[in-house]
């Protein structure tokens, strides 16, 4: 044979064994490609994530092992043992890339990242025997003329198992689609569709078809569909700055409470965002907060989160190394210092102000906090916190006040959807009518064991600061006029119903129709109706308030302006024609009866003479907190219009109301 014969026959050899693997070949190609892509991304830190990145890594082991498997069958001077462990390993490759696409999709679907002691057994049961028996059994059965080789009774175990994963999977996923209907993963049906219809289709076929060798591009096509639909991580990341985002941190979050981890959470805040974002523009703005999470990123190694415009969050999950305050200082004292310095963008050189707000999970959290609750802790942190300094960590007090307020906010909802809010009803005397033509609706939540009488002092602005106003003053409203409509108060001579609102809802578009619809709905006289603004709402008077209170004077309600003398009283704002009515607060009352005040005298003299200006304005007074007869006289003297205060009554609820209304009538 001579040099030429034995180069073709080579040549020859080569391409046969290239035809046999070329759609291993094709696979590896895209493999590659998508998982350069892949890995180059930011990751989240979380279970379901690491599955995925399993997942990948095992599938192009597969692709490669499943290549070596058919060189190995081509070319002759592999040793025996080197075929098997090619073969048994290609097997255990191609079982853990279907049990992590199982672990997987059930982790995302049941949006959990830990698994029960439950679930951890069934898998490893099934997994532990799988591979014992491919362990144990004979692989290589059949070695024909072609080079293809077959399995035979292993094939059919191998792709048994991995149906069975599949089925499992679609179990899991029939399950959760009956429990959530509407919340079925969302624009993600499709892909997990096609994911397991290739896998259902690839295991058949294998079974069957066992000379096919179609698993590698299978699996390639499995995982760019898994990819591109389920994983998709452009979900998490900000797209400004390259950080993770607000989802991304609510799924860290979960992930490490509930697998119990300890970790600290430090928000680097950038106060003066809004206004470098106002002069200079949005996107030096966010080219800053990039630059602070490109730093914290070299100088920590740890994720970064961008869940508000302003700040970068970082976690730092407790070890034997972070552990030591030590370290954590450290990498504050680095950031601290930093921030100190300028940034650089193009040209220009920003210094910005800025702190970090800490917490360290446990320790400075509340108790059965839920992850809801949590993510809003840390994004509000800072309004707890009336520290100063470049650290911000929660002291006692701070925690107790966060608690309480936590509890208020369940305490509210509950309330909101259980009926649990309860009015009561302060009668108001007119001196020169001498009746109590008027009343003021005050709000009450009907649980007072939980955690005994909550204040609407202290519950309504809780209720504004975490979006629960709308709906509570949806419910007192219809409460209210209910109430009126019901007991006939207008012909029992009630002429005024003084109901508060709220700051947010006072300048909210929809009140005035809303207001409409609600004195249709119990048919009653726009002008029984009076709104109590308070005055530190009225002075900072927005134009949505001004638009407001013109719609509903057109319709026929009247206003009042509530705790004057609180703010930082703007007398001119009294001229306003849009008050009818101005309630005196109890503070300006109060020091004119007080025998310990040095100053009652001249208390005495501010609230005549303020009186003295309302009136000569033509407006109506009313003066809250009005206790005793003393006071009483002193101002029915003074020629006010209205009395509110506990001399007369204190806020009744409905019947003890009707009682005592009729009783004076
Ligand atoms: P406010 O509008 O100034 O209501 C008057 C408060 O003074 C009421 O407290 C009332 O019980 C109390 N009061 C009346 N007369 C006397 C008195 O002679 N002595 C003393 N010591 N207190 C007197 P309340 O019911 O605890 O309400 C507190 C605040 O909560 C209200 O102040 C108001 O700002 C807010 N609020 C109450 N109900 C509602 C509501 O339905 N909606 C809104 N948005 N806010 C409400
Ligand atoms: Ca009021
Ligand atoms: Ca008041």
């Amino acid at each position: 044979m001579n040099i030429q014969n034995i180069l073709n026959s080579d040549f020859h050899k080569f391409f046969i064994l290239l035809s046999h693997i070329q759609l291993q070949l094709v696979a590896l190609v895209f493999l590659v490609i998508l998982e350069i892509t892949y890995f180059h991304r930011r990751k989240l830190p979380i279970l379901s994530t690491w599955c995925f990145s399993a997942m990948m890594i095992f599938s192009l082991v597969f692709v490669l092992l499943d290549t070596a498997a058919i060189i190995e069958k081509n070319v002759p001077f592999y040793r025996f043992w080197q075929g098997r462990l090619i073969s048994q390993l290609r097997i255990y490759a191609f079982l853990s890339v279907t049990l992590s696409i199982y672990l997987y999709v059930s982790l995302i679907l049941g949006k959990k990242q830990s698994l029960s002691k439950k679930e951890k057994i069934k898998i490893l049961g099934i997994y532990g025997f799988a591979i014992l028996v491919i362990f144990l059994a004979q692989i290589r059965v059949k070695n024909d003329e072609n080079g293809f080789y077959s399995y035979r009774i292993m094939n059919l175990f191998v792709n048994a198992c991995s149906l069975a994963f599949a089925s499992m999977t679609i179990i899991d996923t029939v399950n959760y689609s009956i429990r959530n209907p509407k919340a079925f993963f969302k624009g993600k049906r499709k892909y997990l569709f096609w994911t397991t219809a290739i896998w259902i289709f690839m295991s058949f076929f294998q079974m069957f078809v066992p000379l096919s060798s179609i698993s590698s591009i299978a699996i390639t096509a499995m995982s760019f569909i898994m990819y591109l639909g389920l994983e998709t991580p452009g979900d998490f990341l900000d797209r400004e700055t390259n950080a993770l985002n607000g989802t991304a941190l609510h799924l860290v979050l979960q992930n490490l409470t509930s697998n119990k981890k300890n970790f600290f959470i430090m928000n680097i805040d950038v106060e003066d965002f809004s206004q470098i974002e106002e002069k200079f523009g949005e996107d030096i703005a966010n080219q800053i907060i990039a630059n602070i999470g490109d730093f914290i990123t070299q100088q920590c190694l740890c994720p970064i989160f961008r869940s508000e415009q302003n700040s970068i969050t970082i976690l730092v999950k407790e070890t034997k190394k972070t552990n030591s305050t030590y370290c954590i200082d450290e990498m504050i004292g680095k950031i601290k210092n930093r921030m100190e310095d300028y940034w650089q963008i193009g040209d220009n050189k920003f210094l910005v102000s800025s702190h970090c707000d800490f917490i360290y999970y446990p320790a400075d959290v509340p108790e059965n906090l839920s992850m809801h609750e949590l993510t809003k802790l840390i994004d509000n942190w800072h309004s707890y916190s009336d520290q100063k300094g470049f650290v911000r960590q929660a002291d006692a007090q701070l925690l107790q006040k966060r608690n309480r307020e936590i509890k208020i906010i369940q305490l509210v909802t509950d309330a909101i959807a259980n009926d649990g809010i309860e009015m009561y009803y302060q009668p108001i005397y007119e001196i020169q009518a001498d009746r109590f033509s008027n009343f003021e609706a005050l709000v009450r939540l009907k649980d007072t064991t939980t955690i005994g009488f909550v204040s609407p002092e202290e519950f309504i602005p809780i209720a504004e600061k975490n979006g629960l106003i709308m709906k509570l003053s949806d419910k007192i409203f219809n409460l209210v006029f209910s109430f009126v409509s019901q007991k006939k108060l207008e012909e029992k001579g009630i002429s005024h119903i003084e109901v508060n609102l709220s700051g947010l809802q006072s300048v909210d578009a929809a009140l005035p129709n809303q207001m409409t619809e609600l004195l249709k709905k119990y048919n009653l006289n726009p002008n029984i109706v009076n709104l109590e603004i308070t005055e530190s709402i009225a002075i900072t008077s927005s134009f949505m308030l001004k638009k407001n209170m013109d719609q509903l004077k057109k319709i026929g309600c009247t206003f009042s302006m509530d705790d004057f003398g609180t703010g930082y009283s703007n007398l001119s704002q009294i001229a306003n024609v849009d008050y009818e009515l101005i309630k005196i607060d109890k503070s300006l009352l109060w020091p004119c009866f007080d025998e310990k005040n040095p100053n009652c005298k001249n208390a005495r003299v501010i609230l005549e003479n303020m009186i003295n200006m309302i009136l000569k304005l033509g407006k109506k007074i009313v003066v809250e907190g009005v206790e005793t007869k003393e006071q009483f006289e002193y101002l029915k003297k003074m020629g006010v219009t209205y009395i509110q205060g506990y001399y007369f009554s204190k806020p009744l609820p409905e019947e003890k109301y009707m009682e005592f209304i009729n009783e004076k009538i």
